[in-house]
């Protein structure tokens, strides 16, 4: 949970904190200094999955690049996200291998805006449907990407879609690309601080802070900021919702703040959906991350895993948007929901070594019948027996009466023992708001114009995903935005 301010952030990560008034560039877009201490022709504020991205679509274009990362490591919430990929096909044909229903990126498209309650800015999501394929492929084919078995079917989304691997290994596979295209120069522990602009309000460069003073970096062709969300910044997503407390945990990396944002507002960019902020419905309870277990509850119901309250009754359908899940697991009144699956459930995208290593930490929690799951879950079993016997009967009829879930025949019933179960709740997680852009990936001013030589991809960005994400469409708005901000931003005037 942060609960500590920016300032204490910055202490704890390394990070001098900018206290010395003479040290604090005024922060607005300023006019070019007579001196740049390096130049480039890209630079790329930011190295997760959009800056990496779009360094090495600028790098295979040609471009000098640097990538600026304020923090001591590298992939800021990228490295710790839990790497479900959407897109509606890829050149494995894994829909078809695993035999798991027709999709379409026009049915990408649809359910994106529906699960974005229409908010969406509908050119985008078109570019993110078509493109996202495009991407994946990049990185199996280029990058060397590995993805777990199987291919999942979540929130929101009504195809199996969700293509699964980690952060890092995502990551890797970019920066594997990235180098191969001539890519060299990431460098970390400087921060952004103020755009430069001309006398014709081109961008030009960044001045940055790093351990030994300020610097200026010119970027003779273009900036893309790519610097992530704000969900960590408590004070500031109170800003935009005030009732997103302290009280609430947090899955980010502790640099997701959003000091960027003010400072590409102040250089004009327009801005929408800031109060769009996302509650990740399945993070671990206590600290609120995501760590591999918070994504069983998201991965496993596609495949028939259920969700029950302390009461051990179900109280959602298990593939609903995060928006409603998280919604529906407040109004339950108890901190702590849990996903029940079996072996018939997880067998599908896992296996016991992996489920055993959790049930050994303690994070899982399991019980040869239902019975004694429910003792050591703290829910009542005849309740928890109920529930699951129901269910099955819900997976027989095809029909969820109570709470409207699609059934499907990859949706197995839970018969047979060792029973499973992870606690899960809510914890903020993903801004869907931000600057906007257009289709080109150029930042767009408060007047409707683009602000030339200013990109930007990403969380940072507002408007592809409407007042709710769906699982999978981070990664690939990331990857597929990055992309065309580093090929536009390398661009020669
Ligand atoms: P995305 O998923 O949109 O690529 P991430 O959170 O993975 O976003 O990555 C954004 C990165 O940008 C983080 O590592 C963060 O520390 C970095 N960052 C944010 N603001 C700045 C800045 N002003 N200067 C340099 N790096 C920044």
């Amino acid at each position: 949970m942060s609960n500590i301010s920016t300032t204490r952030r910055r202490l704890l990560a390394g990070i001098p904190a900018l206290t010395a008034g003479a040290l604090i560039p005024a922060a607005q877009a300023a006019s070019a200094p007579v001196k740049w201490d390096k130049s480039y022709d890209v630079v790329i504020i930011g190295s997760g999955f959009a800056g990496m991205a779009a360094a090495a679509e600028a790098s295979a274009a040609g471009a000098s690049v640097v990538v600026l990362e304020k923090m001591r490591v590298a992939g800021g919430n990228s490295a710790i996200s839990g790497g479900g990929f959407a897109c509606w096909t890829d050149e494995l044909k894994l829909r078809e291998k695993y035999k798991l229903g027709d999709d379409s990126a026009e049915l990408h498209f649809k359910d994106t805006m529906k699960g974005g309650d229409y908010y969406n800015i509908p050119e985008l999501v078109r570019v993110l449907a078509e493109q996202a394929p495009d991407a994946m492929n990049w990185m199996l084919s280029k990058g060397g990407l590995k993805l777990n078995k199987g291919l999942g079917r979540v929130g929101g989304h009504s195809a199996y879609r969700d293509h699964m691997a980690t952060g890092p290994r995502y990551l890797a596979a970019i920066e594997k690309i990235a180098r191969e295209n001539g890519f060299r120069d990431l460098m970390k522990n400087t921060e952004a601080v103020r755009l430069y602009k001309d006398d014709k309000g081109t961008v030009t460069g960044v001045e940055v802070k790093t351990r030994s003073g300020l610097q200026n970096i010119e970027a003779r062709r273009g900036v893309v900021v790519a610097a992530g969300g704000f969900a960590r910044d408590v004070k500031f997503r109170m800003r935009y919702v005030p009732t997103l407390t302290e009280a609430y945990n947090s899955t980010n990396h502790a640099g997701a703040t959003g000091d960027t944002l003010e400072m590409v507002l102040e250089a004009g960019a327009d801005a929408l959906h800031l109060a769009f902020i996302q509650l990740f419905p399945t993070a671990e309870p206590t600290r609120g991350m995501i760590d591999r277990p918070a994504l069983f509850p998201i991965q496993f119901p596609g495949f028939g895993a259920v969700y029950v309250a302390k009461n051990g009754r179900r109280f959602v359908s298990e593939l609903e948007r995060r928006d409603v899940v998280s919604q529906a697991e407040i109004a339950t009144g108890g901190k702590e929901t849990w996903c029940v699956f079996n072996e018939a459930v997880y067998s599908q995208l896992t296996d016991r070594k992996e489920i055993e290593q959790f049930v050994k930490s303690g994070r899982v929690k399991t019980g040869a019948t239902l019975s004694e799951l429910a003792a050591a879950m703290g829910v009542p079993a005849d309740a928890l027996e109920k529930t699951i016997s129901e269910h099955n009967a819900i997976l027989k009829a095809g029909k969820d009466e109570a709470f409207g879930k699609p059934i499907t025949a990859a949706m197995k019933p839970m018969q047979k023992g060792p029973y499973f179960a992870v606690a899960q709740w809510p914890s903020v997680h993903h801004c869907q708001g931000g600057v906007r852009i257009n289709t080109d990936a150029q930042v767009i001013d408060v007047r409707g114009k683009p602000i030339a030589h200013l990109y930007a991809a990403g969380e940072f960005v507002g408007g592809v995903h409407g007042n709710n994400r769906l699982g999978g469409n981070a990664i690939a708005d990331c990857i597929v935005f990055g992309r065309i901000a580093g090929r536009n931003a390398a661009r020669k005037a």
